[in-house]
This record gives structure tokens, C-alpha cells and sequence, in this order.
């Protein structure tokens, strides 16, 4: 007799494993299952973004900052080093141990929750009697069935046509976590935010980092202002991005890779380098799935087709996350989980798109929630724009980082946010205010009249926000 649930999700990424909790909070008798295996060969939930994704990427950014805080920095503190050296492989070993604490996490939230977990793959075998039969298969093989089935199985790395990654030389996310040793040379195709993040963990600690990027501009979601000032910033730590290239033939040998490419001027380049870190863009993952086999419909992508509220072609199917449309972010996947589970017991669950905020975790750190001043044009939406530098600032004066700035857009007439944007130190954290702000449907002059604790980063956001109308304070 198989066990029955009333809800089981596939997959315990940030979509998967959040859908779960709330599903069993909401009273859902719940099955999670994920396949993905520490190196052990043991559960490790929390999907991409535990494993080999935002986790362990701040684990490398947060070591290689103070690395390289060490190396320059603490000079100007007064405080001297000596030489400073880096062990890649105990920096690798707290990123591990960073990762399984969170998936010891996740765990422990299962039992907590009551949720069943199975470690294996989850597959539709039929559905039968207003449920659907799911096979695990983990170390042992087993059907349970779910009256609501919840599909968050993710994405997968994109390759480039015909060259595979072999995680040694051509690395995915993946091998770019656990590189063994400061590359000498570095190539890295791809300048979005993994590539920038990636290319930064190793320039600072010491490799000669290469990003190639076909298209003609640098970070073109990003608010143009912002973006220009962070491509700045990189220049002058020495990041190198080609912009506008064609990457032709890559060649792999004893000594490294060799990757040619025709540069914006149309001039022929052959670059060498000991890796090359691939960082295209990511593809929705149903492998295994047996999607087919129920007829849960795909788009052209190979995402899970979905309409605004998550469900899919098939009653009492719903997918979240990076298998779905929209952007593949941890954070909008764990909101359309909970939005999810809410749904199936009945209430509103709701995402707002619009004030999903986005992070890039380079040095400067680049945030943005709502449109960009580019987006405004093109949607001839009459805006007025505010800027403060973070030059101004008492905090980031004390700090020792006042690259950047914070950009307020709001609208003309009735002076509602409609964008914030930051380039700068703690980006990432002092944009929850404008998200919090714009959910609110706040004003610009809203912020400018709330009062921020002195002194703090926070007051370039309440500055910006009186730039708006012209009247900062300290600038
Ligand atoms: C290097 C890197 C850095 C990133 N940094 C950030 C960041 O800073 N902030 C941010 O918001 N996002 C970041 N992301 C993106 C983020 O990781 C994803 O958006 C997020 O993980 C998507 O969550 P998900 O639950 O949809 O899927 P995933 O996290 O991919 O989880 C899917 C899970 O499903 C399992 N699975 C798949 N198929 C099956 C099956 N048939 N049976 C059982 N289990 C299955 C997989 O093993 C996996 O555990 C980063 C991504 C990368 C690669």
C-alpha cells in the first residue's frame, strides 16, 4: 500500500523545500523528495541554491573580500600584516561546511514541520482516483501518491553548443565553487551575475580574470547610470570585460584552455587561460521527470508552462521556481511556494513581480527593485530622478567604501518610487527598504521624512529620496 499525501513536492530547492513547510503549517499531511547527494552520497536539500549556488558563492565572496581587505586594506586601518596568503583549500572546506549547516537545516525544518522527506528522484508515473501516483527512486524504489503535486525541480547550467563541461577545465557553477588552487589565468564567458561574481572571488585572490560577453553592453537590465558606475569600479580592481565579442572555437589541452574569439572591433583574439568558467544563463530542468509521460505541458525553453498563479496544464499541478517563467531568482521561488501552498488551502497567495528586488554581491554591490530610468523612457512614463553618492556619507567614509551611489525614480505627478537602484557597500541589504516602500506604494517624499539612524548607510537611501525633489542635506 503506497503512502498517501495530500501534498507532495518535487524537489526541495528554495521553491520546493518553503512550499513544503507552508503546506504542512496549513495542516497538508506533506511529502518532499530530492534527489541531490552531498559528497557522501546523503541527502543535501536545498537545491542549487544551497549546493552550488547563492550559499556557497557568498561563502567564496565573503573569504576572498577579507582576503583582499587584508591585502589592501588594513593598511589605511593602521594595521599591518605581514604577507598575507591564502589557503584555497580550507577556504573550500568552510564553504562546505557552510553548505551542509544549511542543509542540516533544511532537515531539521522537515522533521520540525512534520514533512516527510524521500531522497531520491521523483517521477509521474499516472495519475488514479484524484491523485497522482510519484515513484522514488532513491536506495530503495517506492510509489507515493499526492492529491496536489508541487513541481520545483529547478535549472541546470547552460553549456555552450558542443562543449560539454568537464568540471576540470570548462567549469559550470558547480566546478567554479571548487576550483582547487588560484588559477594563474582565468577566462570566464558570460558577465551576468554569476560571472561577475565568480570572476571576483578569483581576481581577488589573485588570478588575472578575463569575462567575455557578446552582447554590446555591460549589465543591460541594470539601470544605465548604475551600471556605468559599477563597470567603473571593476575596471579599476583590474576585472577585464570584453564586451561585444563572438566566442568561436574553444580548445581544451595539457596547459589549460584556449578560447578564440572576434572582439567588438572584429579583430581575431586568442586567449589562453588554466579554466574557463561558462556562465551563460541557465535552462529549466525537467529531466527525469517523466513530464511527458502525464502530459504536463513544456514551453519552447523546456520550462513547466504556468499561469499567473503557478498552475500548470494538469488539475492540481503546480510548478514555482526556476522550472517556470519569470526570473530565476531564490527569493521569487520561495514566494511562489508559499503562494502555492496558500492557494491549495484555499487563501490568496500573491507575488507581486514588481517589487521582487535583485542582487548582484560584487564589491560594489549592485541592488535594484522596480524600472530603470531606460524603461521609463521606453515606457514614456514621466519620472523625476534622485542620486546620492555614497562619497557623502559619514558611514561609508568610516567604512572605507564610498564607491557608489543610490538613485531614487519616481514618478512625476504623483511622486510614487517606481525604481530604486544602488551601486555601493551593503547594496544588498539597504534595498529591502525601498522593496518594503515600493509594496507599500510609498512616495519619494515618504522616505525623505522617515527618520534614519545617524550614521548609516541608510541615510544615502533618505537622501536620495530628497534628491528627488532637490533638497539633500549633505550634499
Ligand atoms: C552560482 C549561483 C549563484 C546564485 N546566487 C543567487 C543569489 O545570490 N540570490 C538568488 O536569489 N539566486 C541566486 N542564484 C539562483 C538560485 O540558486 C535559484 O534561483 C534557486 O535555487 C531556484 O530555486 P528552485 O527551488 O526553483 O530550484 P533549485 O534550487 O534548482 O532546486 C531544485 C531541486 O530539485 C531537485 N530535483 C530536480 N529534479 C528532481 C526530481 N525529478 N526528483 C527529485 N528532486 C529533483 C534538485 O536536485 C534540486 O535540489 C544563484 C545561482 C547560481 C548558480
Amino acid at each position: 500500500m503506497s503512502q498517501a499525501f495530500d501534498v507532495v513536492v518535487i524537489g526541495a530547492g528554495p521553491g520546493g523545500y518553503i512550499a513544503a513547510i507552508r503546506a504542512a503549517q496549513l495542516g497538508f499531511k506533506v511529502a518532499c523528495i530530492d534527489e541531490w547527494k552531498n559528497a557522501a552520497g546523503g541527502p543535501a536539500p536545498g537545491g542549487t541554491c544551497t549546493n552550488v549556488g547563492c550559499i556557497p558563492s557568498k561563502a567564496l565572496l565573503q573569504s576572498s573580500e577579507h582576503f583582499e581587505h587584508a591585502n589592501h586594506h588594513f593598511a589605511d586601518h593602521g594595521i599591518s600584516t605581514g604577507k598575507v596568503t591564502m589557503d584555497v583549500a580550507k577556504m573550500v572546506g568552510r564553504k562546505d561546511t557552510v553548505v551542509k549547516q544549511n542543509n542540516d537545516g533544511i532537515l531539521y525544518l522537515f522533521k520540525k514541520n512534520k514533512v516527510t522527506f524521500f531522497h531520491g528522484r521523483g517521477s509521474f508515473v499516472a495519475a488514479a482516483d484524484g491523485a497522482y501516483q510519484i515513484k522514488v527512486a532513491g536506495a530503495a524504489e517506492e510509489v507515493i501518491t499526492g492529491k496536489q503535486v508541487v513541481v520545483a525541480t529547478g535549472s541546470n547550467a547552460r553549456a555552450l553548443p558542443g562543449v560539454p563541461f568537464d568540471e576540470e577545465l570548462i567549469l559550470s557553477n558547480d566546478g567554479a565553487l571548487r576550483i582547487g588552487a588560484v588559477p594563474k589565468k582565468l577566462a570566464l564567458i558570460g558577465s551576468g551575475v554569476i560571472g561577475l561574481e565568480m570572476g571576483s572571488v578569483w581576481r581577488r585572490l589573485g588570478a588575472e580574470v578575463t569575462i567575455l560577453e557578446g552582447l554590446p553592453t555591460f549589465l543591460g537590465a541594470v539601470d544605465e547610470q548604475i551600471a556605468k558606475e559599477a563597470k567603473k569600479a571593476f575596471d579599476k580592481q583590474g576585472l577585464k570585460i570584453e564586451l561585444g565579442v563572438k566566442v568561436g572555437e574553444i580548445k581544451t589541452g595539457k596547459k589549460g584552455v584556449n578560447v578564440a574569439y572576434t572582439n567588438a572591433k572584429g579583430e581575431a583574439v586568442s586567449l589562453d587561460a588554466d579554466k574557463l568558467i561558462v556562465s551563460i544563463g541557465r535552462v529549466p530542468n525537467t529531466i527525469g521527470l517523466n513530464a511527458e509521460g502525464v502530459g504536463l505541458q513544456l514551453d519552447e525553453r523546456g520550462a513547466i508552462v504556468v499561469d499567473g498563479d503557478c498552475k500548470t496544464n494538469l488539475p492540481g499541478v503546480w510548478a514555482v521556481g526556476d522550472v517556470v517563467r519569470g526570473p530565476m531568482l531564490a527569493h521569487k521561488a520561495e514566494e511562489e511556494g508559499v503562494a502555492v501552498a496558500e492557494r491549495i488551502a484555499g487563501q490568496h497567495g500573491h507575488v507581486n513581480f514588481n517589487t521582487i528586488p535583485w542582487v548582484i554581491y560584487t564589491s560594489p554591490e549592485i541592488a535594484w527593485v522596480g524600472r530603470t530610468e531606460q524603461q521609463l523612457k521606453a515606457d514614456g512614463v514621466a519620472y523625476k530622478a534622485g542620486t546620492f553618492p555614497f562619497l557623502a556619507n559619514g558611514r561609508a567614509r568610516a567604512l572605507g567604501d564610498t564607491t557608489g551611489m543610490v538613485k531614487f525614480l519616481a514618478d512625476a505627478k504623483t511622486d510614487e518610487i517606481l525604481g530604486v537602484h544602488i551601486v555601493g557597500p551593503m547594496a544588498s541589504e539597504l534595498i529591502s527598504e525601498a522593496v518594503v516602500a515600493m509594496e507599500f506604494k510609498a512616495s519619494a517624499e515618504d522616505i525623505a521624512r522617515i527618520c534614519h539612524a545617524h550614521p548609516s548607510l541608510s541615510e544615502a537611501t533618505k537622501e536620495a529620496a530628497l534628491a528627488v525633489d532637490k533638497r539633500t542635506l549633505n550634499f
